[in-house]
């Protein structure tokens, strides 16, 4: 196995996230790698109360709102695995493509990210394990998590 210098851990803060965080603090400890942190706020439409149309996500106010939950939800997630990331990226955007980007652009070697997490609506959007398995230029680490 390589001896990985820098991991990305990418984390949609629903529950399973803490299995994927453990798991990439333990390649972070084996390697003593650095370890960065990426959340995505998932730019997403939302639909409308008839359903009849989607309402793109782009009102300042929305996006503020959403950028300060993110930010204080992620906070409180690194808090309790008490993880110390030397850089948190919070981006808005796809997933996929924001993580992969992040990736290239801070020369990681080790993206960890869950084999699942899709909930809701963004089902429809498929998975972002896959994409990022196919499009990262590092290794890609997809952390087994159990059906919820
Ligand atoms: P999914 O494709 O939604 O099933 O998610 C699979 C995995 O991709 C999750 O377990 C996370 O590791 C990662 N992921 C999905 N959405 C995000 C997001 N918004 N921000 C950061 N990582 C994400």
């Amino acid at each position: 196995m390589s001896h990985y210098q820098h991991i990305l851990l990418a984390v949609d803060l629903f529950d399973h996230s803490e299995d994927v965080a453990l798991k990439a603090i333990q390649l972070v400890q084996e390697h003593q790698a650095k370890l960065s942190v990426v959340h995505v706020i998932d730019n997403l439409p939302l639909v409308d109360v008839n359903y009849e149309s989607l309402i793109p996500l782009d009102t300042a106010d929305m996006t503020e709102l959403l950028i300060n939950n993110a930010k204080e939800k992620l906070a409180l997630f690194l808090g309790k695995l008490n993880i110390k990331p030397e850089s948190q990226y919070l981006e808005i955007g796809s997933p996929k493509i924001e993580i992969t980007r992040i990736a290239e652009e801070n020369a990681v070697d080790l993206i960890v990210i869950g084999s699942h997490g899709r909930h809701g609506l963004a089902l429809l959007l498929g998975s972002t394990t896959n994409a990022v398995l196919h499009h990262a230029t590092c290794d890609v680490l997809a952390v087994r998590l159990q059906d919820d």
